[in-house]
């Protein structure tokens, strides 16, 4: 496929100006429908001003590459144009944008859908021409989200998808194959981002900002919590009741009471000022109290082999006695003064580490994702008055520590590994590869790596060791282990 052939973009909203701008910017003639003409002229302008930034050549002679129309009828009609819809998130109205789309062009034509939780296969089965529909799935904003979710229906017939993956990559975008399933890849694996967080709220385990504090700390951009604010909580709790909705109310994707009541109060997020944080007069969110260190500690005793304490402890340059062989017990940085054990996270409570140690003070730290680099971590401790010594160690680390409830797998730990599980089951079902999931999660969601990189990383049996405690913790089906999972974990 060729800067050649024509496009059409069926929606001049949001989405389908920033898709009309990246083709004009790959050398496309570019037709924009819309019914509205402030729209359309809002669009134009958009397009132009953004343009004159980085190619003005092209803002300048905008005329001759690009025509407005508000009715599809009105379009030049090629028979060879690529038709990409982004109008709204209706079934009905898509089917019927793609009917009068294959009426006006021909049935040579190829019809790309942007939709973001409708069924490709769906879609394609109300068109004469379902082999020809394909999903094109853009990240908001387009001109600078690099990723493309190229997604197949049941009908798509394979070469119009390589087509369309091969044209988004001459666009300078990074295509992650998939096929048509709720969510397709991003928008179903990201759930657990939000709603493991929601579930350690509703249950008082920690605050939004001790939360987010502590994923940021982990290396993720935003916290779940501002990024709800952010994308809206009203969008993104539809997002979620969506997916839930099409995976016949899996626990695993259900929606959140206390986002719901958010909502049902107006509180959408910074666009309405208030939402998880109040943003009246510009106010940004404080940040939470972290335990006060009480000092570093002379020395340390590390028992085992774990990579994570190895780097926090070299990073606090504080004296380390090794003791290799661990006696079956977990990994552990002991401070002999008070005799505080600190094991990181491997599903199990404090309480329960603890009594593992014939009662000793246990210290449990949430996993890193990157143990060099992590600035904060969550942690929980069996006995109270435990966690300044560990503070003061990992203050010297340069870490600060947020003291949340002893629960499974804390905050990182639990939110990755059943992110992870859904990676997994999304490749269990052909959905997409774990290379392509990767690619998408880190491009559409910047994680700061893929879920089956972090898998890789921490071990399949580690993430298998936190989902079966948070199942024998909860049994809610939501923590079900993926057997794919489970069988890299135990081979
Ligand atoms: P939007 O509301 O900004 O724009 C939709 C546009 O479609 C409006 O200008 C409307 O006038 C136009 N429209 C409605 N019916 C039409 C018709 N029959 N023919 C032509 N135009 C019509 O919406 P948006 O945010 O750009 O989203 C568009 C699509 O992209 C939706 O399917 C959405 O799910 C998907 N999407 C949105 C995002 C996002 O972050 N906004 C990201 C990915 C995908």
């Amino acid at each position: 496929m060729t800067t050649t052939i024509p496009i059409c973009v069926v929606g001049a909203g949001t989405m389908g100006r920033g898709i009309a701008q990246v083709a004009l910017a790959a050398g496309h003639r570019v037709s924009l429908v819309d019914p509205q003409e402030d729209q359309l002229h809002a669009a134009r302008h958009e397009i132009s001003k953004r343009l004159a930034r980085r190619r003005p050549e092209l803002a300048a002679a905008l005329g001759e590459h690009l025509g407005t129309f508000t009715s599809i009828d009105a379009t030049p009609p090629d028979s060879d144009t690529l038709v990409i819809e982004a109008v709204l998130e209706s079934l009905d109205v898509k089917t019927a944008v793609f009917q009068d789309a294959a009426a006006h062009f021909g049935h040579g034509c190829i019809l790309a859908t942007n939709t973001s939780s409708l069924s490709v296969t769906a879609i394609a089965a109300g068109t004469p021409v379902p082999e020809r529909v394909v999903g094109m799935h853009f990240f908001n904003p387009v001109p600078v989200m690099k990723l493309v979710e190229v997604v197949s229906g049941v009908q798509t017939d394979p070469a119009i998808a390589d087509q369309i993956a091969d044209l988004a990559t001459s666009w300078g975008k990074q295509v992650a194959r998939v096929k048509s399933a709720p969510g397709f890849i991003v928008n179903r694996v990201a759930r657990g981002f939000y709603g493991e967080a929601l579930r350690l709220v509703e249950e008082q385990v920690s605050s939004p900002a001790t939360v987010d504090e502590v994923m940021r700390g982990a290396g993720f951009r935003m916290g779940p919590f501002e990024l709800m604010d952010l994308i809206g909580n009203d969008v993104n709790a539809a997002v979620t009741r969506s997916v839930w909705t099409a995976f016949n109310f899996d626990p695993r994707f259900e929606p959140s009471r206390i986002q719901d009541e958010l909502v049902a109060a107006g509180h959408y997020g910074r666009k309405r000022g208030h939402g998880f944080y109040s943003y009246v007069d510009d106010t940004q969110p404080g940040k939470p109290v972290a335990v006060p260190a009480s000092g570093t500690p002379d020395k340390v005793i590390l028992t085992g082999d774990c990579a994570q304490l190895s780097t926090l402890l070299s990073r606090s340059a504080v004296d380390v006695d090794h003791i290799s062989d661990s006696d079956g017990a977990s990994p552990s940085a002991t401070l002999p003064n008070d005799g505080i054990v600190v094991v990181v996270t491997r599903g199990l409570t404090a309480h329960q580490e603890s009594a593992a140690r014939d009662g000793a003070p246990v210290v449990v730290i949430d996993r890193c994702i990157d143990a060099g680099a992590a600035t904060s971590i969550a942690a929980a401790t069996s006995h109270p008055e435990t966690l300044t010594g560990v503070a003061g160690l990992l203050a010297a680390a340069g870490v600060d520590v947020y003291e949340v409830d002893d629960v499974p797998g804390l905050v990182v730990a639990r939110t990755l590994a059943v992110i992870a599980n859904e990676a997994w089951e999304t490749a269990l079902h052909g959905v997409a590869t774990p290379d392509d999931i990767d690619v998408a999660m880190e491009l559409g969601t910047n994680y700061p790596v893929g879920p089956f990189a972090w898998t890789r990383d921490w071990g399949p049996s580690t993430v298998l060791e936190l989902l079966d405690q948070l199942w024998s913790t909860y049994h809610d089906t939501r923590y079900r282990a993926n057997r794919l999972l489970r069988s890299a974990a135990t081979s």
